[in-house]
């Protein structure tokens, strides 16, 4: 930084003052200080700065030039997708923008001792939902054993907030999230999208994606406050402990907390199967899920999905129509359950909770005893679901049913991970993940 004020100081001809001096003024006139930052850094930035740096040390101008380039067309993207989000911040009777994001995963029970460390957890799902247009906060919560927290999981949470915000006469909506991964960008949450402009009085709904490692979304910050409010050794057993802390840690503006029942959340596979799932747009290009920005969806349109690789309002929308050839529309007011009984947790899990059960007061007993008598499956199942989860690709549908062989569940695992051309551990990459007790965050 004194460096940075040497050279600005030539630039104007002024006599830089020593460095002894620039601290003394930096540390007491002014109320700043430094701190580590608080979300990694991006993926992408860091790489192509690396690129940068070596171009230039072997001589290669043109190659420096060229990365840098890619670098600021990078860093447009990040911005116009912020300068975007900003812009939502009005309130209109018919109108409604909102970011959505999954916080890291909340364990239970969360103790003090730390024999904690070394068990698996019950994990606890929030998914955040903060209007732009209000700031009103609203978290949706869910244990492990209730719900996954893939495409589907996400979408069934949207889904409600939704169907709510119709019935206030809300018209058009804009959703914002992170595009890491493949929990919000897919065909599913598209189908959800659809499904809500079908049954309900939403006109169209625009998902704009932020770039992945500058999507400082405000549901950052509301998770800060739940993190800060259980910093001070706070001992959680059950989930609505969790819910009780989520609904009181913001004074200022309370958080509206919405318990997920298992029977909220829904399967889009009947969505699936009545349209198809095209991978050439109607301008015959290869339709490329990972590069998407901006999705659209019309009422005026069903089965259409208009897309862009950009967030900028004046490049057109490509369209991919998912509607069957042969057959018309049917509607599908409601649509079926995802889950038709708890998912069960692994052997380990079930075992590290009963050991973990010594330092749970005695009432909170029962949670944990149904929790773990259920039916086990094997250890692959909970390890490969793990990893899926870790990259943030959604889980597959299979792994909803109990009662099938953990062979095809893991084969099944697998092939996803294929068909969404993404490697199953290395997804992931500079981003913090969200499992809690692997988390590299803490
Ligand atoms: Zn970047």
């Amino acid at each position: 930084m004194y460096d940075m004020y040497v050279k600005k100081c030539k630039q104007t001809n002024d006599c830089p003052v020593k460095l002894w001096c620039y601290r003394d003024i930096f540390n007491k006139k002014f109320n700043l200080s430094f701190h580590p930052p608080r979300k990694d850094t991006c993926k992408r930035c860091d790489l192509m700065k690396l690129s940068i740096e070596a171009a230039k040390g072997e001589g290669d101008e043109a190659k420096a030039a060229q990365v840098q380039g890619e670098h600021e067309l990078h860093l447009r993207k990040a911005e116009a997708a912020r300068t975007a989000l900003e812009a939502e911040r009005q309130e209109s009777a018919s109108h409604e923008a909102f970011t959505f994001d999954l916080q890291k995963v909340l364990s239970l029970p969360k103790l003090s001792t730390n024999e904690v460390y070394y068990c698996r957890q019950l994990s606890v799902y929030n998914l955040g939902i903060h209007s732009l247009t209000t700031n009103k906060v609203t978290m949706n919560v869910w244990d492990e054993t209730v719900a996954s927290r893939g495409a589907e999981d996400i979408g069934s949470c949207l889904l409600q907030y939704c169907l709510a915000l119709a019935d206030v006469g809300i018209k058009t909506i804009s959703a914002y999230s992170d595009s890491c991964g493949g929990q919000n960008r897919n065909h599913k949450i598209a189908l959800i999208w659809m499904h809500i402009c079908e049954i309900s009085n939403i006109e169209e709904i625009n998902h704009k994606f932020l770039v992945c490692g500058h999507s400082y979304l405000p549901n950052d910050s509301d998770f800060g406050v739940i993190e800060r409010a259980t910093q001070k050794s706070c001992e959680l057993y059950v989930p609505e402990q969790w819910c009780s802390i989520i609904e009181k840690c913001s004074r200022k503006n309370p958080y509206t907390v919405v318990r997920m029942k298992q029977e909220m959340f829904v399967s889009v596979s009947d969505l699936v199967k009545r349209c198809t799932v095209r991978k050439t747009s109607l301008q015959g290009k290869k339709v490329e899920w990972l590069k998407m920005q901006w999705i659209q969806v019309r009422k005026s349109s069903p089965m259409k999905l208009y897309f862009k690789y950009s967030i900028q309002e004046d490049i057109a929308f490509d369209c991919v129509d998912f509607g069957k050839k042969d057959r018309g529309v049917q509607v599908l007011s409601s649509l079926k359950p995802a889950y038709d009984q708890h998912r069960t947790l692994s052997k380990e899990k079930a075992q590290d909770l009963k050991k973990l059960l010594k330092y749970v007061p005695p009432i909170y007993h029962e949670f944990y005893t149904t929790k773990t008598s259920q039916a086990v499956l094997s250890s692959s199942h909970e390890v490969l679901e793990e990893q899926c989860s870790d990259s943030e690709t959604e889980t597959p549908s299979t792994t909803r049913s109990a009662s099938r062989s953990s062979t095809v569940k893991k084969n099944r695992i697998c092939e996803h991970a294929a068909d969404t051309g993404t490697p199953v551990t290395t997804q992931n990459g500079g981003r913090s993940t969200r499992s809690g007790q692997r988390s590299v965050r803490n």
